[in-house]
């Protein structure tokens, strides 16, 4: 018997008592310090216990918290991720329906800028029907009780005769198997309608995820029309129009410039009377291309391309899979997160606890991603950079496809991270960081700290909740 390695300890503020979490079992408990130093005890080898102290001992059994040995932890741990990848619950499909955008983001790689849309690729409709068919072929033979079906681009709703038959058509497709279908939009919310999301809420809408870059004065600096207008009033419009009728998240992307305006977004956003319908608030760091010349204050993160290109021609500012999606770990800057989460939870908006992140879904075999052209990819922040294509809907077969797939088969990047306490939800962080920055998709990408600081929130939040459940 001994502590499971994937135990993680807070000590109380002003109280004699701890807070523990095992990432694995994600059960989380406050017990008395004598508990705690019960943990240690074992740890060093100790069996002899008193009788308070064996019952304490039977509940961190059943919790998770002890385990018969590190070669069971690491067993667990092989069966997790086996059970991650093989999983047939859910089928996930995001179609980008064109890498074209109607904003001219200073620190986009995408969006537009001179002719970049004019070569933009946008998904045709017979293209469309060919990926609706071979979505239909992943229904029949995954079986799963639920369908994700979750628009991205560029701007996906710049081609909305393709958004609107694929959710037609596949809406129709899952009603016949009896399988549930949820449609998420990810969008700078521009062009976001009512009659939108009427149409699309039949369908199966879930939820739409509007991008906004600070407060008004600095979302319209960060995020301007081509002329240069402000969007933030047209797009806060566009919400306020829509908050009643779906499930809307706020994204955002800052800068070290723009990371102080957010407390003033968040306030503003707490004024708004669709507030309380928010179904998440969260913000990371802005991307930039590793070795094209990044503005002046912009945080150095991560490279998009090698050559300086769109990294799958998908904005990693967004890329993820809408209010339902493990994506939002990319590429965070652990400190401002930690901070901008702090202040978006006090002002009580739902957001991701920098715990509960992952395994994302290029650990899962089925969840796909497909480009304007067809080309099928491991995860959105892969799409559009063609040789990171794994295959295509057509089913040609090219080798440098299958070797692209071979890449991505089994990422193992969590078996570099030795005994670290969060490879449960972080898995080696996101491989299209560590392919960018490392030039290796299989390594380890820590933001180690990041974690920790989310750990340090939960238990604070679970202290402001519970007396202690297990003293000693
Ligand atoms: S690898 Fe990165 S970009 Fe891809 S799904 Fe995971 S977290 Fe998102
Ligand atoms: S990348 Fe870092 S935080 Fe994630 S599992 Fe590995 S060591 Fe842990």
């Amino acid at each position: 018997m001994q502590p499971s390695m994937f135990n993680v300890s807070v000590p109380l503020d002003g109280r004699d008592d701890v807070f523990l979490m095992n990432t694995f079992s994600d059960a989380q408990l406050i017990v008395s310090r004598d508990v705690a130093d019960v943990l240690d005890r074992i740890a060093r080898g100790e069996r002899q216990f008193a009788a308070d102290e064996r019952d304490a001992i039977d509940t961190l059994v059943e919790q998770g918290f002890i385990v018969e040995s590190r070669a069971a932890d690491h067993q667990a741990l092989e069966e997790f991720f086996h059970n991650v990848r093989e999983d047939r619950s859910q089928l996930r499909v995001t179609v980008l329906t064109t890498l074209q955008c109607n904003f001219a983001c200073d620190y986009c790689i995408q969006g537009d800028h001179g002719d970049y849309n004019k070569h933009a690729a946008k998904m045709s409709l017979d293209t469309a029907a060919r990926t609706a068919e071979w979505a239909e072929q992943r229904l029949d033979a995954v079986a799963p009780s639920s369908f994700a079906l979750t628009f991205f681009g560029g701007e996906p709703l710049l081609n909305l005769p393709v958004l609107f038959y694929l959710s037609e058509r596949l809406a129709e497709s899952c009603r016949v198997r009896g399988v549930r279908m949820m449609i998420n939009i990810i969008t700078n919310g521009l062009l976001l309608t009512p009659a939108i999301v009427d149409r699309l809420t039949p369908l199966g809408l879930n939820g739409v995820k509007v991008t906004l870059d600070g407060d008004r004065d600095t979302h319209n600096r960060m995020r301007p029309l081509r002329g240069g207008q402000g969007t933030f009033d047209r797009i806060l419009d566009n919400v306020r129009q829509v908050a009643g009728k779906t499930r809307i998240s706020i994204g955002g992307n800052f800068d070290e410039q723009s990371v102080d305006s957010y407390p003033a977004l968040l306030d503003f956003l707490r004024e708004q009377e669709f507030a309380g319908q928010l179904a998440k608030v969260a913000f990371k760091p802005i991307i930039k291309p590793a070795q094209s010349a990044h503005p002046k204050g912009t945080f150095a993160l991560t490279a998009v391309g090698a050559d300086g290109k769109p990294l799958g021609g998908a904005c990693m500012t967004s890329a993820g899979t809408g209010v339902s999606s493990a994506c939002d770990n990319c590429h965070f800057l652990d400190e401002k997160m930690s901070y901008l989460r702090e202040e978006t939870m006090r002002r009580g908006f739902p957001t991701m606890d920098g715990v509960h992140m992952g395994p994302c879904e290029i650990h899962k075999h089925h969840a796909h991603t497909i480009g304007p052209d067809g080309s099928l990819y491991a995860c959105p922040g892969f799409a559009g950079e063609a040789t990171q294509s794994t295959g295509h809907i057509d089913g040609r077969d090219e080798q440098w496809r299958r070797e692209s797939a071979r890449r991505f088969e089994v990422i193992t990047a969590w078996s570099e991270c030795n005994d670290c306490a969060f490879i449960p939800v972080c898995a080696g962080g996101c491989s299209v960081a560590a392919h960018a920055e490392l030039g290796d998709l299989q390594k380890p990408n820590c933001h180690k700290t990041s974690f920790e600081a989310g750990v340090v929130t939960l238990a604070r939040q679970a202290a402001a909740r519970a007396e202690p459940a297990l003293a000693g």
